[in-house]
């Protein structure tokens, strides 16, 4: 077995004695399906990595059942970036972003959300359905990295106390990335405040003294892991849930896409229309005969 431990999943875990729920995200093989499917620069694969591992772990804590997106665009080098995370834990994402902008912003000694992304929002969506009330959060590009950013959130929304801590890793064929994320929830266990306050304070800074290197350490397992971090206050954590690389693409939706626009906008010299998939990079041709098909007889 060469599959690396512990990898490609959510977890969900309470530490006992507080009210305070966590969620741990790691993702190794399924990821770099992702990262190299692209073929980013490093610093855009970075980007992605972080983006698809935040979206899995805020995806985690919401009860859904459909797609959770999230949505970073802004005017810096990296315009955009997507991730995806189904109920059922299905993982895609892509980014956009501008070769020379990127290689001037590589010589700059910034942060990374300032000097790859500048200012834009960060932008989360859950769509359960045409029957379902879409849900919308959105927050400001404010902090130096991805998980500043979902801080700031956070704190501006009528959210629970949330603190996150991202790490991921792309050079050398070694792809992986994890994310912590402990949020405070409603009085059940304490019913004492100043000991609550105390419990949280205790736990965040917990979270502030993990290192990368632990959270991507897969040989580290994410008991240990855990145990690690909170076994004074004592820590339970639940069955995880697998997350693997999955597009949704499919030759029927693209020609439901293509079908929402003119024939001849989106057919080329040679009367084919040819789509390549965001997410996934896979190729959809459609010959003349096709579209014939698709758009009713000829035009
Ligand atoms: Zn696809």
């Amino acid at each position: 077995m060469s599959q690396v431990l512990g990898s490609d999943f959510s977890q969900t875990f309470q530490i006992e004695g507080l009210d305070v729920r966590g969620r741990l995200v790691r993702l190794g093989p399924e990821l770099a399906k992702v990262i190299d499917a692209h073929g980013y620069p490093d610093s855009v694969s970075e980007m992605l990595a972080e983006t698809l591992t935040l979206g899995a772990v805020l995806a985690s804590a919401l009860k859904y059942d459909g797609l959770f997106t999230l949505q970073i665009q802004s005017d810096g080098p990296i315009s955009l970036l997507v991730a995806d995370v189904t109920s059922a834990g299905a993982v895609r994402g892509y980014a956009r972003f501008d070769a020379e902008r990127l290689e001037q912003a590589a010589a700059r000694e910034s942060a990374p959300v300032p000097r790859l992304l500048g200012a834009g929002h960060l932008a989360f969506t859950v769509d359960q359905g045409p029957d379902m009330e879409r849900y919308q959060g959105i927050a400001a590009l404010d902090g130096a990295t991805l998980a500043e950013c979902a801080h700031h959130y956070f704190r501006h929304s009528e959210q629970l106390e949330t603190a996150i801590f991202i790490a991921a890793r792309v050079t050398g064929g070694d792809i992986r990335a994890g994310a912590l994320m402990v949020q405070r929830m409603p009085h059940q266990h304490v019913p004492d405040e100043a000991e609550a306050e105390d419990g949280w304070r205790r736990t965040v800074a917990i979270l502030a003294s993990l290192k990368a290197a632990e959270l991507l350490d897969f040989n580290l397992t994410p008991d240990q892991l855990l145990y690690r971090l909170y076994h004074e206050d004592g820590v339970r954590a639940f069955a995880p849930q697998p997350l693997v690389h999955q597009c949704r693409c499919s030759q029927g939706k693209v020609a439901n896409t293509l079908k929402s626009f003119p024939r001849a906008e989106v057919v080329g010299d040679d009367g084919c229309a040819r789509v390549v998939c965001e997410f996934c990079k896979a190729h959809y041709d459609f010959s003349p005969v096709q579209l014939d098909a698709l758009y009713g007889g000829t035009e």
